[in-house]
């Protein structure tokens, strides 16, 4: 007996709309999302594609009318609610644009809450185009499945941020010369990651970071890892460890959840 197919087919195109979704609703999408809808894809109407706002979760939505520069849409049903986000923050010093658009993108996928740029003594990058950062973060949501963005904050002084801490949250930071290793240095709880420049942290700075309460230096093993690379494993390890990988839904081969 075939196996009944996935509905609706996790292949639905799926795309993030910034105006609030609700049964019935009418959407009209323009420029970048009607143009790949439109022209890229080619639906026409009738077709059905994933919507999510950011707010309330994941729609359905049918493809009423095709035009030139713009397509209309209805919102037909609602598929699930918005996630709930595991409470990491992945804080950086910014890196050269190509490796930054990545680690925005990786860290979305990941599933990280807030993603803060730290500008330390030994950044050297200073000016982020938070826009182009945005729309990576976008795309990556809209590809992994998720129904919530990560928050992308402005760029913010290492000073200014320590000055500022939140008592409840955990602040790892990822210290090259030294510390317990990450995964067994965990606990549950509200988190922050923090990742040095690729010149790394002045000593200045980092009994900065040592002095404060919620602070603890944790090792990503014996190897000095790029900072996108350590991004990346410092969060696939809290994940791991405080996260939602252990919660993950097991997926038919399909794409779609099992029962
Ligand atoms: N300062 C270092 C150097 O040039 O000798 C390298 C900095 S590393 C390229 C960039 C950042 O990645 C570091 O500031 C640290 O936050 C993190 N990092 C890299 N390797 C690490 C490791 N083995 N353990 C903990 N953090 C690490």
């Amino acid at each position: 007996m075939p196996a009944t197919p996935a509905w609706p087919p996790s292949s639905l195109p799926r795309l993030y709309v910034e105006a609030p979704l609700a049964q019935g609703a009418a959407i009209q999408l323009e420029a970048g999302p009607a143009n790949y809808l439109a022209n890229v894809l080619r639906l026409r109407a009738g077709a059905e594609v994933k919507l999510f706002d950011d707010r309330s979760g994941e729609w359905l939505a049918e493809v009423v009318e095709t035009g030139r520069k713009k397509i209309s849409l209805a919102v037909t049903a609602h598929l699930r609610p918005r996630e709930p986000v595991p409470d990491l923050w992945l804080l950086f010093a910014p890196i050269k644009r190509g490796r930054i658009d990545w680690l925005v993108e990786k860290a979305t996928e990941l599933g990280v809450a807030r993603i803060v740029p730290v500008l330390t003594e030994r950044t050297v990058v200073e000016r982020l185009n938070l826009e182009r950062l945005r729309a990576h973060s976008i795309e990556a949501a809209e590809q992994c499945e998720r129904t919530a963005l990560p928050q992308l904050a402005e760029p913010v002084r290492i000073d200014a941020l320590l000055s500022q801490w939140p008592l409840e949250r955990q602040l790892y930071f990822a210290d090259e010369s030294g510390g317990p290793p990450l995964a067994s240095a965990v606990q549950a709880g509200p988190a922050a990651l923090l990742i040095g420049p690729e010149g790394g942290f002045t000593d200045a700075e980092r009994s900065a970071i040592g002095s404060l309460k919620q602070a603890q230096p944790v090792s990503l093993g014996p190897r000095i890892l790029r900072a996108d690379t350590a991004a990346v494993a410092a969060v696939s390890l809290w994940m791991a460890a405080a996260g939602d990988w252990s919660d993950a839904p097991r997926r038919k081969r399909d794409g779609s959840i099992a029962d």
